[in-house]
């Protein structure tokens, strides 16, 4: 089918529309993009906070990761699975799931293709390649929504149709196999991951939105994205976003480097970036790719040119002249330590970073980062480390890692993100719990309750939507949004 503006806008819209969520005053455009292809244009300026569209899954399904657990294949929940009677080889939580009419259409197609009984030991893989067989089953209408996404042609795709084929010994017919091929690269590149469930009982899964996908990806993304209990995206603004400007998100994780952001989305999306914060060597001076200087020893060293691969890298205090490799290997030595640690050697990690760290990278670099971010993590949630359990002190590193964290995500300009609000609710906590001490050992507690009601209600109205939003700040939703999730 032909890309253009006009069929692209109608018939997202008309899918939408189909979906119930057609918002007649939605701030948003299908246009061309300077990044090649279509993007998402702001029709009107669009305020912090405010919805700019909501998404309607037109294939949900389980991820094909090796490490994806088993899940319901039709309400996605852990627990009390069993094989479906019919014997399609796949597993449900109820009969109720099994006999769901979802459930029928795709067991009824698994079970026209068998030529023989699908072993336990390869139900798993049928499990991983369910979202593609979800395709066949679409309406001719939300094909057509399918076949209107962009889709990389590689080889790498559609091993999911090759587990079919040669696994599972499916008698597929031919245009079926197209179809599904073409599908699996699809959403190859453009499905996200959906959180489903609630705070303790979340699982993942993936889902094609039509238009979310038209959004094209930037390291400093201007909206948010999360799914509400009926798994519809919601894009909200993160900053203000000016008329006429396009509308991105992110594949990609914040607290990672240029480099390791670039080498990922090649390696998963296919493309290079070349947004503003990947052309910036300082990367709006977070300096979270930088390593310290070996001649001068204080000197930042960042890459001269950070869209060349393998370019010159250059010490900022003494102009000293550094290989991409050398910084390459010190990166992956980090990364290995970081990948080493467990809570139990909290103690030498924050030696680690204080210590050794300091010598080497700048105090931004993405390992110091992730490291602060595990380490933030771990504190008030394992086992051995919960909330009560923490020493004073490590109370007070766990509170001073979110702020250093919250600055940088100021200092990379991203406005009101998800890693904001998650990190403002931490800080909240250590708030809370400092407080409690003071309150226990007879001192009159120095925290301002007004600060804290404002960190909880910036942060439910970060999270706002959010299925996977503690349950303490879904009490602060309007009251209209907490009717929903009844
Ligand atoms: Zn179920
Ligand atoms: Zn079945
Ligand atoms: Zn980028
Ligand atoms: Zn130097």
């Amino acid at each position: 089918m032909q890309r253009n503006i006009d069929t692209l806008t109608k018939t997202i819209r008309e899918y939408l529309d189909r979906n119930s969520l057609t918002d007649p005053s939605a701030p948003w455009e299908i246009k061309k993009s300077n990044l090649g292809g279509f993007g998402i244009f702001a029709s009107r300026p669009i305020e912090i906070g405010e919805v700019i569209f909501k998404d309607h899954p037109v294939i949900l399904g389980p991820r094909a990761a090796l490490t994806s657990p088993l899940l319901c294949v039709n309400c996605f929940d852990k627990d009390n699975l069993k094989p479906c009677e019919r014997q399609c080889g796949l597993r449900l939580c109820s009969l109720e799931c099994q006999n769901s009419s979802n459930h029928q259409k795709e067991c009824k197609i698994i079970r026209q293709w068998q030529t023989r009984p699908i072993p336990e030991e390869v139900s798993e893989k049928l499990f991983k390649v369910l979202s593609p067989i979800r395709s066949l089953l679409l309406s001719d209408q939300d094909k057509a929504v399918v076949k209107c996404l962009k889709a990389h042609r590689s080889d790498q795709h559609g091993f999911e149709v090759n587990v079919m084929k040669n696994l599972l010994h499916f008698d597929l017919k031919e245009n079926e196999e197209v179809f599904m091929r073409f599908v699996c690269s699809v959403l190859d590149s453009n499905a996200f991951e959906v959180i489903v469930g609630h705070e303790d009982h979340q699982s993942s899964i993936k889902g094609l939105y039509p238009l979310g996908s038209l959004a094209n990806h930037s390291c400093t993304p201007n909206t948010i994205h999360v799914f509400d209990e009926f798994q519809h995206m919601i894009v909200r603004a993160t900053v203000f976003i000016p008329k006429g400007a396009e509308i991105f998100h992110s594949y990609s994780r914040f607290i990672w480097a240029t480099p390791t952001r670039r080498f990922h989305l090649y390696k998963t999306k296919h493309f290079l970036c070349k947004c503003r914060r990947c052309q910036d060597p300082t990367e709006f001076g977070s300096y979270v790719s930088a390593v310290l200087c070996k001649v001068c020893k204080v000197g930042r060293v960042i890459p001269i040119d950070p869209l060349v691969q393998n370019g010159k890298w250059q010490c900022e205090g003494c102009g000293e002249g550094v290989n991409r490799k050398d910084v390459a290997s010190l990166s992956s030595l980090l990364g290995s330590a970081l990948n080493s640690f467990s809570p139990e050697d909290i103690d030498f990690m924050l030696r680690f970073i204080d210590k050794k760290l300091k010598t080497l990278v700048s105090e931004n670099n993405e390992t110091v980062v992730e490291m602060k971010y595990k380490i933030i993590w771990m504190l008030g949630h394992q086992q051995g480390f919960t909330w009560t359990e923490l020493s004073d002190n490590l109370l007070f590193v766990k509170e001073k890692f979110c702020k250093d964290l919250l600055a940088l995500l100021e200092t990379l300009r991203l406005g009101q993100c998800k890693m904001r609000g998650l990190l403002l609710y931490e800080f909240y906590r250590c708030c809370n719990e400092a407080k409690r001490r003071q309150v226990k050992s007879g001192n009159v507690s120095k925290i301002c309750e007004n600060d804290m009601k404002n960190l909880l209600s910036e942060v439910a109205d970060i999270l706002m939507y959010d299925v996977g939003a503690p349950a303490e700040i879904k009490k602060l939703w309007p009251d209209e949004m907490k009717l929903q999730e009844q």
